[in-house]
Formats: structure tokens, C-alpha cells, sequence
């Protein structure tokens, strides 16, 4: 199992199955696409491995999990509306991990997706978090810690996934049996720093849309274009979830603006070029009032807000910048 830009984390875990101070539930938490299931599996194949060296990656049981087919390391279904986790589902979880595993001498649940898991679910885990059975572990994979109750939290250990560098990005596009020049173009479209989204990019012609609208956009701004940013916001009137994706990753250009602004270098967005040319028009008051409108749009959008009257709020704001 090859993992990118994790050393650290990577090291963590195998160091915690070494010392024999593994926890009973570990939480992974990152951006869609970072890994944070591959890292959660290779977490479980540390400690279900046999060999010395764990994860071996020959063992039996590192052999299952690599194919999919462990009896003990068991993926939580998503259920309920929003398919997060229903109390059904968690009490069903609750009575099995009372039985023995079948292969090993741990059980494994892996909740992944954990964003929609409500608080009655939370509590309804709660218990088995806090005092499960010798062998049981829980893993939760989630894009944020916040999705959790704090008494859930103080009994995880929380690993945040790490973005890797482009040049990780694009070996593991390659591996994936894309060609050189399309790895080296969805490199370049997406910052190269999440392989589950460069990989999207790769199949995805409405991602690749959007991202080229999102530059766009973030250079409307700069420029000051009212009629080219009131044109590239009307084109997202229809689609609530990509509207969504929009917005997120027009969070990302703008706070890029404020970081270059601010000397760092640490960029999150997918078009340098733009928030670089934003980054000398703003002052850092204006640079967090853009933000500020950009969050406003997307909580208008959770909150069901028809899209129409969500972007045409944030048009207005972008334009008195
Ligand atoms: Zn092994």
C-alpha cells in the first residue's frame, strides 16, 4: 500500500503498534480525496499484522485487508436521510462488537464519511467509545474534527491527513494508468496537493469547469469586472452542489489572496496566478471581508437559501469589496 505525503503520520501509527499503545478509536480528518480512508486502512493493517515489521503487507491478514475481504475490519454502512449514521445502524454496531472477531484477536468498524453523523447517533456511540470491549477499535473518517461531540473527540486519538507535493500527486496519477501529460495537466489545474481530487479532475469536465470559472472569478475580483463577475455567478444558478463546490473552492483562491499577502506560501487553491494578482490589489481588512462573504453564501446554501438569491448576495458584496 503506497502512501503519499503522510511520513509522519505513517510513522505515528506504526511507532503506537510498536510501544502497544494503540487506542480504541482513532479519527482521520482532512479534505475529500486526501486519503484519509487509504491512511485509516493502513492503520487497521498495522495493527491486525502478525509480522514484526507491521504493516508487512504479506501476512494473511495484511493480504485480506489489501484485497478488501477482512471479516474484521468491517465497514459501517451509511443510513438515514442525509446517509450519515442512523441510532439503528450504531446499536447494531453496539451489539456485535460485543462478539469475538473471527480471524484475529481485533474487531475493526470503520465509519467512513462521518460528516453527516448526527448527535443522537453520537450519543447512541458513545458508550462503546468510551468503554469497548479489549478488542475492539473504532475508526471515523471525517473532512472536519467539528463533526463531533467534545466527549466523542477526548476519547480518539485525531490524526489530520496531510496534502502531498505535486510531484507525489503526480507519480500516484500515473500508477493510477493516467498518461504523463494528463497527470502533468490535472497537476497543474488543482494545485497538485489532493490525489483523490486531481484524480476527479482527471474524469470530471463540470470540475474542470468550474475550477477554470473559479480562477476566472477570483481575477474578476481583482480587476474590479462587475459585468464579468456578475456573468460568472449566473452561470451557477442551477446546481446546488456544484454551486457548493464553487464557492468552497473560491474560499480556497481568496484565502490564498490573504496568505501571499501575508508572506506565506502555503496555498490551499487551485489557481496561484489569480490570487496572486488579487493579493496586490487588497488590504488584509478587505482580503477577510471577501472571505467573510464567500462563508455567508455557503451557510445561505446549507441553509437552503435558493442559489439565485445566495449568489446574487454575494455578487453584490464582491463588487463593493
Ligand atoms: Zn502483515
Amino acid at each position: 500500500m503506497k502512501i503519499y505525503g503522510n511520513d509522519k503520520n505513517l510513522e505515528f501509527i506504526r511507532k503506537m503498534k510498536q510501544n502497544g499503545h494503540l487506542p480504541h478509536a482513532c479519527l482521520f480528518y482532512g479534505e475529500h480525496g486526501s486519503g484519509r480512508k487509504t491512511l485509516a486502512n493502513y492503520f487497521a493493517m498495522t495493527v491486525l499484522c502478525t509480522e514484526q515489521n507491521a504493516p508487512c503487507g504479506v501476512c494473511r491478514n495484511c493480504q485480506k485487508i489489501l484485497r478488501g475481504v477482512h471479516p474484521d475490519l468491517i465497514p459501517v454502512e451509511h443510513s438515514g436521510k442525509k446517509q450519515g449514521f442512523s441510532v439503528d445502524t450504531v446499536r447494531e454496531v453496539c451489539r456485535d462488537a460485543i462478539v469475538a472477531p473471527n480471524d484475529s484477536d481485533r474487531k475493526i468498524y470503520l465509519f467512513s464519511d462521518c460528516d453527516a453523523i448526527g448527535i443522537p447517533a453520537q450519543n447512541t456511540l458513545l458508550k462503546l467509545t468510551e468503554e469497548p470491549p479489549e478488542h475492539v477499535l473504532l475508526l471515523f473518517t471525517a473532512v472536519s474534527k467539528s463533526t463531533f461531540l467534545e466527549t466523542m473527540l477526548s476519547r480518539m486519538a485525531q490524526i489530520a491527513v496531510c496534502p502531498c507535493k505535486p510531484e507525489e500527486c503526480r507519480e500516484a496519477l500515473l500508477s493510477h494508468g493516467c498518461t504523463p501529460e494528463e497527470a502533468q495537466s490535472a497537476v497543474q489545474s488543482t494545485g497538485g496537493r489532493n490525489i483523490g481530487f486531481a484524480l476527479r479532475w482527471t474524469e470530471d469536465t463540470a470540475l474542470q469547469e468550474t475550477i477554470r470559472q473559479t480562477a476566472a472569478l477570483t481575477s474578476a475580483v481583482a480587476q474590479r469586472n462587475q459585468y464579468e463577475i456578475l456573468r460568472i455567478l449566473s452561470e451557477f444558478e442551477k446546481d446546488r452542489s456544484r454551486t457548493e463546490e464553487f464557492l468552497h473552492l473560491l474560499m480556497l483562491q481568496f484565502r490564498d489572496a490573504c496568505a501571499l499577502r501575508s508572506g506565506s506560501s502555503f496555498l490551499t487553491g487551485c489557481d496561484r496566478r489569480s490570487a496572486e494578482l488579487l493579493a496586490q490589489m487588497l488590504t488584509a481588512s478587505r482580503a477577510v471581508r471577501l472571505c467573510e462573504a464567500v462563508q455567508k453564501a455557503s451557510e445561505a446554501l446549507h441553509a437552503n437559501v435558493s442559489i439565485k438569491l445566495a449568489l446574487a448576495s454575494l455578487g453584490g458584496s464582491l463588487l463593493l469589496y
